[in-house]
């Protein structure tokens, strides 16, 4: 990296997937190379974006109501034989622990492949009564899923990180608004603070987590126009309660299961989504909020630059901001390239003419644009940038997945856009129940493509047929290709 370009083999419009494989790499954000498969090394620049990632998912969900926890890492089996149809579906993909020493165990001990079956026997011993309702808990930390597929680090990988929030309520419809409550935890994360529009999606009961009762999911568009699922949350109903005993005594003085939900977003799928949709053909480019560096300092030698570059990062950082001085022996330019290609969304240039006019030069990473402000102005100046730089990443972002979208009513249609570069459809669809499933596989077989769900609070077809069977629509679904 010193003093040299780095630069990319493939353009990212063109060979995005290639691109992505470079830049994680490039940017030492995380090394693949440890020597067990689908684990990674989160290095120190992807480390501090999650820990930022981290501090804006846990104050939204503290702010609605959650506390944190820590759960043990190894859940024993019987605590998964408990739920049937959860047991099923985790089945292939759980790593288990079976010896202590050279001792075999008596009982079998899973590493955590997410945490239902170790919160809910614990929240049978707590919950007595409605007045330990609503009950709302989450912890951060990784899990662990056996993957047979071909890994993709931070898409897909046999350990990753997530927080996972489990809730127990009293009635059906507290446990319906927590899912609301989770929609909106994530669209401020992702969209607000991160710059990524989300699909917020009802999932197909095919398609749901093992155990729930349904499935709610977000979706960010990559820039290849697949979907990669960022978050998910489950109404569980009293699958779980019933399976755990978790009861109350209500006010009725009857005993009830409770109903509960839980949410996973998934922080390591977060990182990589954010780096796929902002980062471009010079490098990363982080949003203002979660940047490890929000701002660098880049001295261009001459009288007077040295001191006054010390002073404004001493400002900088008196503000709060995470400011860095570049005084390295490197040239100006390649540190403009140094600090484009790893994401800093807002460098400063000092020289002998700002020191002299006492101004600051900045640039914009997104624009690449350049302008010149009183020194008296900055602080003014990088709070304004904060707060439109991710606004301006977001409507990007936004325009860049419209592109991909487009409304079908045929599946001849569909293959006709995708030949036109078009990848996520809206169709009308029969349903989202199993009665559903012959069409959306027929749709899959056709096209390749998934039925990834219905969108939460869109309207109803009044008057249109499933594209597949011809029965009357009643919902439109969108269709995706998932990573
Ligand atoms: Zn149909």
């Amino acid at each position: 990296m010193q003093g040299n370009k780095i630069t990319f083999n493939v353009n990212k419009k063109q060979d995005f997937r290639e691109w992505y494989n470079e830049i994680i790499r490039k940017a030492e954000l995380i090394d693949d190379r440890y020597n067990i498969k689908g684990l990674i090394v989160y290095r120190p620049r992807a480390m501090r974006v999650i820990k930022e990632i981290y501090k804006l998912l846990e104050s939204e969900l503290e702010k609605k109501g959650h506390e944190p926890v820590l759960f043990p890492l190894l859940i024993p089996e019987e605590n998964f034989q408990k739920e049937a149809e959860h047991v099923e579906g985790f089945k292939a993909e759980t790593f288990w622990v079976t010896m202590g020493g050279d001792e075999p165990l008596n009982e079998k001990l899973a590493l955590r492949p997410t945490s239902e079956t170790a919160f809910y026997y614990m929240y049978s011993l707590w919950i007595r009564g409605f007045s330990d309702l609503p009950l709302r808990l989450y912890q951060s930390v990784s899990v662990y899923r056996h993957e047979t597929k071909a890994t993709r680090p931070l898409i897909r990988g046999r350990e990753f990180l997530w927080v996972e929030a489990h809730d127990a309520f009293a009635s059906k419809e507290e446990a319906l608004d927590q899912v609301r409550s989770d929609e909106e935890v994530t669209k401020r994360v992702l969209e607000d603070y991160l710059g990524l529009p989300v699909l917020f999606f009802r999932r197909p009961q095919w398609d749901k987590f093992k155990g729930a009762v349904d499935t709610y999911a977000a979706d960010v568009i990559m820039p290849d126009g697949s979907c990669l699922q960022v978050a998910s949350t489950h109404y569980l109903g009293e699958n779980f309660s019933r399976a755990f005993n978790v009861v109350f005594t209500d006010k009725d003085g009857k005993r009830k299961f409770v109903h509960q939900t839980c949410y996973g977003p998934g922080v390591s799928r977060i990182l990589a989504a954010l780096i796929s949709v902002h980062g471009d053909n010079s490098g990363l480019i982080f949003p203002f909020n979660v940047a490890p560096i929000q701002i660098v300092v880049v001295p261009i030698p001459g009288e007077g630059v040295a001191e006054y570059s010390k002073n404004i990062l001493e400002k900088l950082k008196q503000f709060g901001f995470r400011a860095f001085l570049d005084d390295s022996e490197d040239t100006p330019g390649a540190k403009f390239y140094k600090w484009e290609f790893l994401g800093v969304p807002l460098r400063i240039e000092v020289g002998p003419i700002e020191v002299k006019e006492g101004k600051v030069t900045l640039a914009d990473r997104l624009t690449k644009k350049k302008e010149t402000v009183e020194l008296s102005k900055l602080i003014e100046y990088v709070n304004n940038f904060s707060l439109s730089q991710v606004q301006r990443l977001r409507n990007r972002a936004k325009e860049d997945a419209e592109h991909f979208m487009a409304y079908a009513s045929s599946v001849q249609e569909i293959k006709e856009k995708l030949k036109e570069g078009k990848k996520v459809f809206k169709v009308p669809f029969c349903s989202l129940e199993l009665d559903g499933t012959n069409c959306a596989e027929l749709i899959e077989n056709e096209t390749g493509l998934e039925v990834r769900g219905e969108l939460l609070n869109d309207k109803k077809p009044t008057d249109e047929k499933c594209i597949v069977c011809g029965k009357p629509a009643n919902c439109y679904v969108y269709i995706a290709e998932a990573y």
